[in-house]
Protein backbone atom coordinates (compact mmCIF):
# COMPACT_ATOMS: atom_id res chain seq x y z
CA UNK A 1 0.00 0.00 0.00
CA UNK A 2 0.95 3.66 -0.50
CA UNK A 3 0.17 6.75 1.36
CA UNK A 4 1.10 10.22 0.84
CA UNK A 5 2.64 12.40 3.96
CA UNK A 6 3.36 16.04 4.27
CA UNK A 7 3.44 18.66 7.04
CA UNK A 8 2.32 22.09 7.14
CA UNK A 9 2.91 25.11 10.34
CA UNK A 10 2.24 28.16 10.48
CA UNK A 11 0.75 29.99 12.87
CA UNK A 12 -0.14 33.34 11.40
CA UNK A 13 -0.98 36.11 13.99
CA UNK A 14 -2.97 38.84 11.98
CA UNK A 15 -2.50 41.73 14.45
CA UNK A 16 1.46 41.65 13.45
CA UNK A 17 1.91 43.96 10.03
CA UNK A 18 3.65 42.42 7.03
CA UNK A 19 4.02 38.73 5.18
CA UNK A 20 5.02 35.78 5.76
CA UNK A 21 7.44 34.62 2.92
CA UNK A 22 9.09 31.54 1.93
CA UNK A 23 12.45 32.16 3.56
CA UNK A 24 10.53 31.59 6.43
CA UNK A 25 10.34 28.32 6.10
CA UNK A 26 12.18 24.99 6.62
CA UNK A 27 10.91 23.54 3.68
CA UNK A 28 11.83 19.63 3.22
CA UNK A 29 11.40 16.72 0.72
CA UNK A 30 12.53 13.44 -0.39
CA UNK A 31 13.99 11.33 2.65
CA UNK A 32 14.53 14.45 5.32
CA UNK A 33 10.79 14.93 5.61
CA UNK A 34 10.52 11.23 6.01
CA UNK A 35 12.96 10.96 8.74
CA UNK A 36 10.80 14.62 10.49
CA UNK A 37 8.01 12.98 10.91
CA UNK A 38 8.25 10.74 13.32
CA UNK A 39 6.10 7.67 11.63
CA UNK A 40 7.99 6.20 8.91
CA UNK A 41 8.85 3.12 11.51
CA UNK A 42 5.22 2.38 11.90
CA UNK A 43 4.25 2.73 8.30
CA UNK A 44 6.91 0.41 6.90
CA UNK A 45 6.47 -2.44 9.52
CA UNK A 46 3.06 -2.57 7.95
CA UNK A 47 4.76 -2.82 4.68
CA UNK A 48 3.22 0.29 3.37
CA UNK A 49 5.41 2.66 1.04
CA UNK A 50 5.24 6.34 2.04
CA UNK A 51 5.21 9.35 -0.73
CA UNK A 52 7.04 12.25 0.83
CA UNK A 53 5.18 15.21 -0.39
CA UNK A 54 6.24 18.48 1.35
CA UNK A 55 7.03 19.43 4.74
CA UNK A 56 7.01 23.43 5.48
CA UNK A 57 7.20 24.20 8.56
CA UNK A 58 7.40 28.23 9.38
CA UNK A 59 6.23 28.22 13.43
CA UNK A 60 4.54 31.22 13.81
CA UNK A 61 4.21 34.13 12.30
CA UNK A 62 2.56 36.72 10.36
CA UNK A 63 -0.21 36.05 7.42
CA UNK A 64 1.36 34.24 4.64
CA UNK A 65 1.94 35.90 0.98
CA UNK A 66 -0.42 34.05 -1.74
CA UNK A 67 2.72 33.56 -3.62
CA UNK A 68 4.81 31.49 -0.76
CA UNK A 69 1.13 29.46 -0.29
CA UNK A 70 0.75 29.23 -3.76
CA UNK A 71 4.08 27.53 -3.60
CA UNK A 72 3.09 25.14 -0.66
CA UNK A 73 -0.33 24.15 -1.83
CA UNK A 74 0.72 23.53 -5.53
CA UNK A 75 3.53 21.18 -4.52
CA UNK A 76 0.89 19.30 -2.14
CA UNK A 77 -1.55 19.25 -4.55
CA UNK A 78 0.70 18.07 -7.68
CA UNK A 79 1.92 15.24 -5.05
CA UNK A 80 -1.29 14.06 -4.88
CA UNK A 81 -2.13 14.36 -8.44
CA UNK A 82 0.87 11.81 -9.32
CA UNK A 83 0.25 9.53 -7.27
CA UNK A 84 -3.46 9.81 -7.24
CA UNK A 85 -4.15 6.56 -8.87
CA UNK A 86 -1.52 4.38 -6.31
CA UNK A 87 -2.85 5.84 -2.95
CA UNK A 88 -4.43 4.27 -0.43
CA UNK A 89 -4.73 7.23 2.22
CA UNK A 90 -3.10 10.43 2.63
CA UNK A 91 -1.41 11.50 6.32
CA UNK A 92 -1.08 14.78 6.80
CA UNK A 93 -0.02 17.49 9.70
CA UNK A 94 -1.99 21.01 9.37
CA UNK A 95 -1.15 23.08 12.02
CA UNK A 96 -4.86 24.75 11.75
CA UNK A 97 -3.84 28.37 12.34
CA UNK A 98 -2.64 29.73 9.03
CA UNK A 99 -3.92 32.67 7.45
CA UNK A 100 -3.21 33.32 3.98
CA UNK A 101 -3.50 36.56 1.99
CA UNK A 102 -6.52 37.02 -0.15
CA UNK A 103 -7.77 33.84 0.32
CA UNK A 104 -12.15 33.57 0.91
CA UNK A 105 -11.93 32.07 4.04
CA UNK A 106 -8.26 32.93 5.18
CA UNK A 107 -6.90 29.46 6.17
CA UNK A 108 -4.43 28.17 3.87
CA UNK A 109 -5.09 24.45 5.41
CA UNK A 110 -9.13 24.64 4.89
CA UNK A 111 -7.79 25.82 1.33
CA UNK A 112 -5.65 22.78 0.84
CA UNK A 113 -7.67 19.95 2.45
CA UNK A 114 -10.49 21.14 0.25
CA UNK A 115 -8.49 21.06 -3.30
CA UNK A 116 -6.78 17.59 -1.84
CA UNK A 117 -10.42 16.49 -1.77
CA UNK A 118 -11.77 17.71 -4.75
CA UNK A 119 -9.13 15.10 -5.92
CA UNK A 120 -9.96 11.73 -4.10
CA UNK A 121 -13.59 12.20 -3.45
CA UNK A 122 -15.05 11.81 -0.04
CA UNK A 123 -13.79 8.48 0.81
CA UNK A 124 -9.73 8.06 0.40
CA UNK A 125 -8.72 7.70 3.84
CA UNK A 126 -6.80 11.68 4.97
CA UNK A 127 -5.82 11.21 8.24
CA UNK A 128 -4.97 14.63 9.95
CA UNK A 129 -2.88 15.16 12.85
CA UNK A 130 -3.28 18.56 14.28
CA UNK A 131 -2.20 21.55 17.15
CA UNK A 132 -4.88 22.32 19.33
CA UNK A 133 -4.48 25.92 18.62
CA UNK A 134 -6.14 25.92 15.12
CA UNK A 135 -9.22 27.07 14.22
CA UNK A 136 -11.88 24.55 12.60
CA UNK A 137 -15.25 24.74 10.89
CA UNK A 138 -17.68 21.96 10.09
CA UNK A 139 -16.37 21.46 6.53
CA UNK A 140 -13.07 21.36 7.08
CA UNK A 141 -13.55 18.26 9.87
CA UNK A 142 -15.77 16.46 7.89
CA UNK A 143 -12.94 16.30 5.19
CA UNK A 144 -11.04 14.43 7.49
CA UNK A 145 -10.94 10.51 7.47
CA UNK A 146 -9.30 10.59 11.46
CA UNK A 147 -8.74 14.26 13.09
CA UNK A 148 -6.61 14.15 16.37
CA UNK A 149 -5.11 16.75 17.86
CA UNK A 150 -2.18 17.13 20.66
CA UNK A 151 -3.66 17.06 24.28
CA UNK A 152 -1.00 18.93 25.63
CA UNK A 153 0.01 22.17 25.54
CA UNK A 154 3.10 22.95 25.56
CA UNK A 155 2.83 20.18 23.21
CA UNK A 156 4.92 17.54 24.99
CA UNK A 157 2.87 14.65 22.78
CA UNK A 158 3.89 15.75 19.80
CA UNK A 159 5.25 13.06 18.54
CA UNK A 160 3.07 10.65 20.45
CA UNK A 161 0.67 12.05 18.62
CA UNK A 162 1.55 11.30 15.09
CA UNK A 163 2.32 7.89 15.85
CA UNK A 164 -0.85 7.44 17.51
CA UNK A 165 -2.47 9.11 14.24
CA UNK A 166 -0.33 6.54 12.40
CA UNK A 167 -1.47 3.46 14.15
CA UNK A 168 -4.95 4.33 13.75
CA UNK A 169 -4.82 4.85 9.77
CA UNK A 170 -2.41 1.75 9.32
CA UNK A 171 -5.34 -0.06 11.35
CA UNK A 172 -8.22 1.94 9.12
CA UNK A 173 -6.10 0.54 5.89
CA UNK A 174 -6.28 -2.53 7.36
CA UNK A 175 -10.02 -2.95 7.87
CA UNK A 176 -11.21 -0.93 4.81
CA UNK A 177 -13.32 1.20 6.96
CA UNK A 178 -14.87 4.74 5.63
CA UNK A 179 -15.18 7.03 8.67
CA UNK A 180 -15.82 10.99 9.06
CA UNK A 181 -14.86 13.07 11.58
CA UNK A 182 -17.49 14.81 13.82
CA UNK A 183 -17.20 18.45 14.88
CA UNK A 184 -18.84 20.53 17.57
CA UNK A 185 -18.08 24.29 17.58
CA UNK A 186 -17.96 25.50 21.41
CA UNK A 187 -18.85 29.01 22.42
CA UNK A 188 -15.74 30.25 23.38
CA UNK A 189 -12.25 31.65 22.29
CA UNK A 190 -10.16 31.01 24.59
CA UNK A 191 -5.99 32.17 24.68
CA UNK A 192 -3.08 29.57 24.86
CA UNK A 193 -1.79 30.87 28.00
CA UNK A 194 -5.29 30.54 29.83
CA UNK A 195 -5.95 26.75 28.74
CA UNK A 196 -2.22 24.95 29.68
CA UNK A 197 -2.84 21.33 30.57
CA UNK A 198 -0.81 20.81 33.17
CA UNK A 199 -3.83 23.57 35.04
CA UNK A 200 -7.41 22.86 35.76
CA UNK A 201 -9.70 23.04 33.63
CA UNK A 202 -7.34 21.10 30.79
CA UNK A 203 -6.30 18.54 33.48
CA UNK A 204 -10.38 17.30 34.07
CA UNK A 205 -11.03 17.43 30.05
CA UNK A 206 -8.04 15.77 28.72
CA UNK A 207 -8.95 13.12 31.73
CA UNK A 208 -12.92 12.60 29.99
CA UNK A 209 -10.84 12.84 26.41
CA UNK A 210 -8.90 9.38 27.33
CA UNK A 211 -11.97 7.96 29.08
CA UNK A 212 -14.31 8.42 25.79
CA UNK A 213 -10.68 7.20 23.49
CA UNK A 214 -11.46 3.64 25.60
CA UNK A 215 -14.77 3.26 24.76
CA UNK A 216 -14.72 0.71 21.19
CA UNK A 217 -17.25 2.84 19.52
CA UNK A 218 -15.29 6.20 19.74
CA UNK A 219 -11.41 5.70 18.13
CA UNK A 220 -10.25 9.45 18.88
CA UNK A 221 -11.75 12.52 21.02
CA UNK A 222 -9.93 16.13 20.78
CA UNK A 223 -10.43 19.08 22.45
CA UNK A 224 -9.14 22.44 19.98
CA UNK A 225 -8.23 25.52 22.01
CA UNK A 226 -8.25 27.59 19.00
CA UNK A 227 -6.42 30.54 17.63
CA UNK A 228 -7.37 33.94 18.70
CA UNK A 229 -5.52 35.97 16.49
CA UNK A 230 -7.90 35.86 13.62
CA UNK A 231 -11.11 37.79 13.14
CA UNK A 232 -13.26 34.82 11.40
CA UNK A 233 -16.42 32.65 11.39
CA UNK A 234 -14.23 29.79 12.26
CA UNK A 235 -12.41 31.56 15.81
CA UNK A 236 -13.57 29.76 18.86
CA UNK A 237 -12.75 25.93 20.51
CA UNK A 238 -14.16 23.04 19.28
CA UNK A 239 -13.98 19.68 19.49
CA UNK A 240 -13.79 16.43 17.42
CA UNK A 241 -14.54 12.81 17.93
CA UNK A 242 -14.18 10.22 15.02
CA UNK A 243 -16.27 7.43 15.74
CA UNK A 244 -14.50 4.16 15.06
CA UNK A 245 -17.28 2.81 12.47
CA UNK A 246 -20.05 4.78 10.88
CA UNK A 247 -22.60 2.44 12.86
CA UNK A 248 -21.52 4.78 15.62
CA UNK A 249 -22.44 8.42 14.36
CA UNK A 250 -25.20 9.14 15.85
CA UNK A 251 -23.49 7.63 19.23
CA UNK A 252 -20.49 10.13 18.22
CA UNK A 253 -22.68 13.21 18.03
CA UNK A 254 -24.28 12.16 21.84
CA UNK A 255 -20.56 11.77 23.13
CA UNK A 256 -19.64 15.45 21.30
CA UNK A 257 -22.99 17.23 23.15
CA UNK A 258 -21.74 15.88 26.52
CA UNK A 259 -18.63 16.93 26.12
CA UNK A 260 -19.56 19.90 24.95
CA UNK A 261 -21.54 20.54 28.29
CA UNK A 262 -18.65 19.37 30.03
CA UNK A 263 -16.06 22.03 28.67
CA UNK A 264 -18.70 24.75 28.87
CA UNK A 265 -19.71 24.20 32.52
CA UNK A 266 -15.48 24.07 32.79
CA UNK A 267 -15.23 27.29 31.33
CA UNK A 268 -15.13 29.36 34.46
CA UNK A 269 -12.29 27.51 35.23
CA UNK A 270 -9.93 28.76 32.36
CA UNK A 271 -7.30 30.82 33.92
CA UNK A 272 -3.54 32.34 33.51
CA UNK A 273 -1.35 29.52 33.88
CA UNK A 274 1.25 30.14 36.81
CA UNK A 275 1.97 34.04 38.14
CA UNK A 276 0.46 36.60 35.74
CA UNK A 277 1.43 39.99 36.52
CA UNK A 278 0.80 43.32 35.26
CA UNK A 279 4.48 44.71 34.24
CA UNK A 280 5.48 47.03 37.36
CA UNK A 281 4.77 43.75 39.65
CA UNK A 282 6.18 41.39 37.11
CA UNK A 283 8.77 43.48 37.47
CA UNK A 284 9.50 44.20 41.19
CA UNK A 285 8.61 40.60 41.98
CA UNK A 286 11.41 39.28 39.48
CA UNK A 287 14.25 41.78 40.89
CA UNK A 288 13.92 40.84 44.49
CA UNK A 289 12.29 37.43 44.56
CA UNK A 290 15.25 35.48 46.40
CA UNK A 291 14.85 32.26 44.04
CA UNK A 292 17.77 31.57 41.99
CA UNK A 293 16.96 31.52 38.80
CA UNK A 294 13.74 33.28 37.51
CA UNK A 295 12.12 33.47 34.20
CA UNK A 296 9.78 36.09 33.17
CA UNK A 297 7.66 35.66 29.78
CA UNK A 298 6.94 38.92 27.71
CA UNK A 299 3.61 37.68 26.91
CA UNK A 300 2.25 40.60 24.71
CA UNK A 301 5.20 39.80 22.24
CA UNK A 302 4.86 35.91 22.40
CA UNK A 303 6.67 34.25 19.44
CA UNK A 304 5.34 31.14 19.94
CA UNK A 305 2.10 32.59 18.46
CA UNK A 306 3.31 34.70 15.80
CA UNK A 307 4.57 37.94 17.31
CA UNK A 308 7.96 39.35 15.67
CA UNK A 309 9.71 39.20 19.00
CA UNK A 310 10.90 42.97 18.71
CA UNK A 311 9.59 44.64 21.38
CA UNK A 312 12.02 46.36 23.26
CA UNK A 313 9.12 47.59 25.94
CA UNK A 314 10.31 45.33 28.78
CA UNK A 315 13.93 46.07 28.09
CA UNK A 316 13.54 49.90 28.60
CA UNK A 317 11.29 49.12 31.84
CA UNK A 318 14.54 46.85 33.54
CA UNK A 319 16.93 49.71 31.96
CA UNK A 320 15.05 52.40 34.32
CA UNK A 321 16.13 50.34 37.30
CA UNK A 322 19.11 51.51 39.73
CA UNK A 323 18.85 48.31 41.69
CA UNK A 324 18.86 44.86 40.58
CA UNK A 325 19.58 42.79 43.74
CA UNK A 326 22.91 41.62 42.54
CA UNK A 327 21.34 40.10 39.67
CA UNK A 328 22.73 39.35 36.24
CA UNK A 329 19.67 39.45 33.42
CA UNK A 330 19.70 37.92 30.06
CA UNK A 331 16.89 38.83 27.68
CA UNK A 332 16.89 36.13 25.18
CA UNK A 333 16.31 37.19 22.22
CA UNK A 334 15.58 40.23 20.56
CA UNK A 335 14.39 40.58 16.91
CA UNK A 336 16.15 43.21 15.62
CA UNK A 337 17.26 42.32 11.63
CA UNK A 338 18.97 45.84 10.94
CA UNK A 339 20.80 45.84 13.84
CA UNK A 340 21.80 42.41 13.58
CA UNK A 341 23.16 43.25 9.67
CA UNK A 342 25.16 46.06 10.87
CA UNK A 343 26.87 44.42 13.53
CA UNK A 344 27.40 40.71 12.63
CA UNK A 345 30.26 41.31 10.23
CA UNK A 346 32.15 43.58 12.35
CA UNK A 347 34.87 42.70 14.89
CA UNK A 348 34.08 44.76 17.71
CA UNK A 349 36.69 44.01 20.36
CA UNK A 350 35.56 47.26 22.77
CA UNK A 351 32.65 48.49 23.35
CA UNK A 352 30.74 50.12 20.68
CA UNK A 353 27.30 51.60 20.78
CA UNK A 354 23.83 50.96 19.25
CA UNK A 355 20.21 51.54 19.00
CA UNK A 356 18.22 48.70 19.03
CA UNK A 357 14.85 48.39 18.00
CA UNK A 358 12.77 48.00 15.18
CA UNK A 359 10.61 51.09 15.83
CA UNK A 360 7.70 49.50 14.14
CA UNK A 361 5.25 50.48 16.92
CA UNK A 362 5.36 52.23 20.22
CA UNK A 363 6.19 48.47 22.49
CA UNK A 364 9.51 48.79 19.59
CA UNK A 365 10.43 51.96 20.27
CA UNK A 366 14.36 52.07 19.68
CA UNK A 367 16.65 52.19 23.09
CA UNK A 368 20.41 53.44 22.69
CA UNK A 369 22.74 51.18 24.61
CA UNK A 370 26.37 50.62 24.91
CA UNK A 371 26.89 47.13 24.61
CA UNK A 372 30.18 44.78 23.58
CA UNK A 373 29.75 41.50 21.49
CA UNK A 374 30.26 38.98 24.54
CA UNK A 375 29.41 35.71 21.83
CA UNK A 376 27.98 34.26 18.73
CA UNK A 377 25.93 30.79 18.03
CA UNK A 378 23.21 29.12 16.12
CA UNK A 379 19.93 30.35 15.86
CA UNK A 380 17.51 26.94 16.75
CA UNK A 381 13.68 26.98 16.75
CA UNK A 382 11.51 25.04 19.51
CA UNK A 383 9.83 21.72 19.52
CA UNK A 384 13.10 19.95 19.47
CA UNK A 385 14.15 21.69 16.14
CA UNK A 386 17.96 21.19 15.87
CA UNK A 387 17.98 22.71 12.09
CA UNK A 388 20.16 26.03 11.66
CA UNK A 389 18.18 28.69 11.52
CA UNK A 390 20.41 31.52 11.90
CA UNK A 391 22.83 33.24 14.08
CA UNK A 392 22.86 35.09 17.12
CA UNK A 393 25.29 37.53 18.99
CA UNK A 394 24.90 38.24 22.19
CA UNK A 395 25.36 41.51 23.55
CA UNK A 396 26.88 42.61 26.88
CA UNK A 397 26.21 45.98 28.43
CA UNK A 398 28.75 48.53 29.61
CA UNK A 399 27.30 50.24 32.97
CA UNK A 400 24.14 47.32 33.31
CA UNK A 401 24.40 43.53 34.66
CA UNK A 402 22.63 42.96 31.48
CA UNK A 403 23.02 40.51 28.32
CA UNK A 404 20.75 40.71 25.43
CA UNK A 405 20.67 37.82 23.00
CA UNK A 406 20.07 39.43 19.39
CA UNK A 407 18.67 38.39 16.44
CA UNK A 408 17.24 38.47 12.92
CA UNK A 409 14.22 36.18 12.54
CA UNK A 410 11.83 35.70 15.30
CA UNK A 411 12.22 32.85 17.86
CA UNK A 412 10.87 31.94 20.92
CA UNK A 413 14.01 31.11 23.57
CA UNK A 414 11.95 28.12 25.28
CA UNK A 415 14.21 24.84 24.82
CA UNK A 416 17.55 24.21 26.29
CA UNK A 417 19.38 22.91 23.01
CA UNK A 418 18.28 26.52 21.56
CA UNK A 419 20.36 28.17 24.71
CA UNK A 420 23.17 25.87 24.16
CA UNK A 421 23.28 26.36 20.25
CA UNK A 422 23.32 30.21 21.20
CA UNK A 423 26.20 29.67 23.21
CA UNK A 424 24.68 31.25 26.55
CA UNK A 425 25.10 29.08 29.68
CA UNK A 426 22.15 29.98 31.62
CA UNK A 427 23.42 28.74 35.06
CA UNK A 428 25.54 32.54 35.02
CA UNK A 429 21.75 34.30 34.98
CA UNK A 430 19.42 35.25 37.37
CA UNK A 431 17.01 36.55 35.57
CA UNK A 432 15.81 35.54 32.07
CA UNK A 433 13.31 37.38 29.84
CA UNK A 434 11.89 35.18 27.03
CA UNK A 435 9.46 35.85 24.33
CA UNK A 436 6.63 33.28 25.33
CA UNK A 437 3.22 33.40 26.99
CA UNK A 438 3.51 30.56 29.12
CA UNK A 439 6.56 29.09 29.75
CA UNK A 440 7.86 25.80 28.07
CA UNK A 441 8.88 22.61 29.98
CA UNK A 442 12.27 22.71 30.24
CA UNK A 443 12.42 26.30 31.18
CA UNK A 444 10.24 25.34 34.02
CA UNK A 445 12.22 23.04 35.28
CA UNK A 446 15.38 25.22 35.04
CA UNK A 447 13.88 28.33 36.73
CA UNK A 448 12.53 28.23 40.97
CA UNK A 449 9.98 30.87 39.81
CA UNK A 450 8.56 32.04 36.86
CA UNK A 451 6.33 35.23 35.87
CA UNK A 452 4.40 35.49 32.77
CA UNK A 453 4.34 39.74 32.20
CA UNK A 454 1.11 40.74 31.30
CA UNK A 455 2.75 43.16 28.40
CA UNK A 456 0.47 45.27 25.71
CA UNK A 457 1.48 43.31 21.72
CA UNK A 458 0.21 41.75 18.87
CA UNK A 459 -0.42 38.47 21.66
CA UNK A 460 -2.20 40.88 24.47
CA UNK A 461 -3.27 37.82 26.68
CA UNK A 462 -6.27 39.71 27.60
CA UNK A 463 -8.90 38.01 25.55
CA UNK A 464 -11.61 40.19 27.00
CA UNK A 465 -9.78 42.99 25.48
CA UNK A 466 -9.36 42.20 21.59
CA UNK A 467 -12.12 43.29 19.01
CA UNK A 468 -13.95 40.62 17.45
CA UNK A 469 -16.79 41.23 14.92
CA UNK A 470 -17.12 38.13 12.59
CA UNK A 471 -17.35 35.34 15.19
CA UNK A 472 -20.60 33.33 16.37
CA UNK A 473 -22.34 34.64 18.66
CA UNK A 474 -23.14 34.33 21.61
CA UNK A 475 -19.82 33.88 22.36
CA UNK A 476 -17.56 33.78 25.53
CA UNK A 477 -16.22 35.94 27.20
CA UNK A 478 -17.89 38.76 25.16
CA UNK A 479 -21.26 37.06 25.73
CA UNK A 480 -23.24 35.11 28.55
CA UNK A 481 -24.40 31.82 28.06
CA UNK A 482 -26.86 30.37 30.06
CA UNK A 483 -25.09 27.13 30.89
CA UNK A 484 -28.02 25.02 31.46
CA UNK A 485 -29.12 25.05 27.70
ZN1 LIG B 1 0.11 25.01 19.57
Amino acid sequence: MKVLIGHYTLESNEHVKGLTELDSFNLKFGDRLLSTMHVEDIFRAHNIELIPAIFADAHSAKVLSKEAYKYIHDKMIRSVKENLHDLDGIYLFLHGASKVEDLPEGSGERQLLKDIRQLTGPYLPICVVMDPHGNLTEEYVSMMTIGRCYRHSPHTDLVETHRLVAKMMVDLLNDKKSLVAQYRKLPFVLGGERSVSTDEPMISINKKLDEIEQDARILSASFHVGYLRHDNFAAGSGLVVVPSDMKYKDYAQTVLDELYQFCVSKYSEFDYHGHALDVPEAIKQSIESDDKHVVVTDSGDNVTSGAMGNNTYLLNEYLALENYNNKQLLFAGITDEQTFQLISNSDFDDYFDIELGTDSDDMSRKVKLTVKVKGKGILQQTFGDTDNYGETITLSMKDKPIDIVLIDKSVSFAERHQFNAANIDLSQYHLVVVKQGYIFPELKEYCDYSIMALTQGPTNQKTENIVFKQIMRPMMPFDEIDETD
